[in-house]
């Protein structure tokens, strides 16, 4: 028996052999997996030393060549210095900045390149603000494949020279990324692509890949949960991920309950806080018509997974907040000055949302969360030293050195 199922989230449809949209209908494809044998599963996990460990939990073939470069099992850090700071008891970072390419879409293109493979891909595409485009390139060097990337042409440089680097080709769009994944489909079939995009619409793969976030941090935890999960939210599919991760867990009996998702996006592209806000449907999420902020990698006009992320926030009694521009570079300074990493300024968005939950009492000084690190805030250096005045040199002499010490600066 296969150990997961593909199945049509519109019509219904199980498909009999893989692909990426339903046959019958055109749906997006979700993946149900067969968790009967509990006390294999579990023992599964609870030994798991690494993220392909997890196979039984990701749509893979037994014996398929994996694509991997160490992605995933990164660190757990209690950040005891900036909880006494926020005024909050129990504060965990799960700091997905430390994956091969500095973000966790790793975890997705290794699935996505794996599975791409498998099915035998003369070549991938996909359309990204820069991070899975990163990924991608670097996935697409280990597995030989030739990546074709997609990415707003006002993207930073950095973000570009990081895709080029890993030798993919490097097409930029004069438009968004939902532009870019929008033009995408009218062309991959015609040049005999897979889309890769990490979003369940193009790509239904890659989307188990964040559950073993949950599945690392569970076990990080002895078990336990904690209270809340603030997730920063592009197109939604992290959240979601982490959230069927702990699904999974609770279905195995290895956790009792669920944890509240939050979901934390960008004042100017807000398009899941917007509907949660006026309490919608999660299938009536509106496209915002001119995204802005700091925070390019979660700047998605449209969430392809908002869907599913918003249903699991509304499901598991969570909330859905912004944070301003400024509220962010300075959740990301403190950051780096308390805890010592450097996050990328869509994943401090986790922290300056908490920052505003805790002040306005939607959560407790006496809850403990974790705040996802989603990626590291290498790729924005210009920007940050952009921002910075750096004091003036002192003279190559011991006194003017001495004079400098003793002076406040
Ligand atoms: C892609 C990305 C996100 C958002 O993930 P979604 O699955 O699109 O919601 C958040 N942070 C970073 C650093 C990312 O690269
Ligand atoms: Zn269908």
């Amino acid at each position: 028996m296969k150990k997961y199922k593909l199945i049509c989230r519109s019509c219904g449809y199980e498909l009999t052999s893989d692909g990426y949209r339903c046959p019958q209908c055109g749906g997006i494809l979700r993946t149900v997996y067969e968790l009967s044998d509990r006390e294999r599963l579990r023992k599964a996990i609870l030994d798991a030393k690494s993220f392909w460990d997890y196979i039984d939990f990701f749509p893979v073939e037994e014996g398929t060549e994996i694509i991997s470069l160490g992605e995933g099992n990164t660190p757990l850090t209690e950040a005891s210095i900036l909880a006494d700071r926020l005024g909050i008891k129990k504060l965990l970072l799960k700091n997905e900045g430390c994956n091969p390419s500095g973000t966790f879409k790793d975890r997705c293109m290794s699935i996505s390149f794996t599975k791409a493979r498998e099915l035998h891909a003369k070549g991938v595409v996909i359309g990204s603000a820069g991070n899975a485009g990163a990924a991608a390139a670097a996935y697409g060097a280990r597995s030989g494949l030739p990546c074709n990337v997609m990415l707003p042409s006002d993207s930073l440089d950095t973000r570009k020279a990081l895709i080029q680097h890993y030798g993919a080709r490097l097409i930029p769009v004069e438009g968004s990324v939902t532009d870019c994944i929008d033009l995408i489909s009218e062309v991959y079939e015609e040049f005999g692509w897979h889309n890769v995009t990490t979003a369940a619409a193009y790509n239904p793969f890659q989307a188990d890949a964040e559950k073993a976030i949950a599945y690392e941090m569970a076990k990080a935890m002895d078990l336990k949960v904690p209270d809340w999960i603030i997730v920063p939210i592009g197109g939604g599919g992290i959240l979601t991920g982490i959230y069927q991760g702990y699904k999974d867990l609770l279905e195995l009996g290895l956790i009792d309950h669920l944890p509240r998702m939050i979901g934390a996006q960008e004042a100017g592209c807000a398009p899941l806080v917007n509907a949660f806000r006026e309490g919608r449907d999660p299938k009536d999420i509106e496209r915002v018509k001119d995204p802005h902020g700091v925070a390019a990698a979660i700047a998605d006009a449209f969430p392809l997974d908002g869907e599913t992320a918003l249903r699991a926030i509304y499901e598991s009694k969570g909330l859905a907040e912004t944070a301003e521009d400024q509220e962010i570079l300075e959740a990301q300074s403190e950051l780096g000055r308390y805890e010592g990493i450097f996050a990328e300024t869509a994943s401090a968005a986790t922290v300056a949302v908490l920052k505003k939950l805790l002040k306005d009492g939607r959560i407790s000084p006496e809850e403990s969360v974790a705040c996802i690190i989603s990626g590291n805030g290498v790729k924005e250096l210009p920007m940050l030293a952009e921002g910075m005045s750096f004091p003036p040199s002192v003279k190559n002499d011991v006194d003017a050195l001495r004079s400098r010490l003793s002076s406040e600066s």
